[in-house]
């Protein structure tokens, strides 16, 4: 698990709350809050 901040690499995560999906792009590039849901809790899928 993964939360808002974090730069955890490229790849894709899914929100823990809502199930939002969204892409990391970069290897420098930090998880953002949930654009949908504004949760902090991600797993890489
Ligand atoms: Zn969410």
């Amino acid at each position: 698990m993964y939360k808002t901040g974090e730069k955890p690499g490229k790849g894709w995560y899914r929100c823990l709350k809502c199930g939002k999906v969204i892409e990391l792009n970069d290897d420098s590039d930090t998880l953002p809050p949930c654009p949908k849901c504004k949760g902090t809790e991600w797993t890489k899928i």
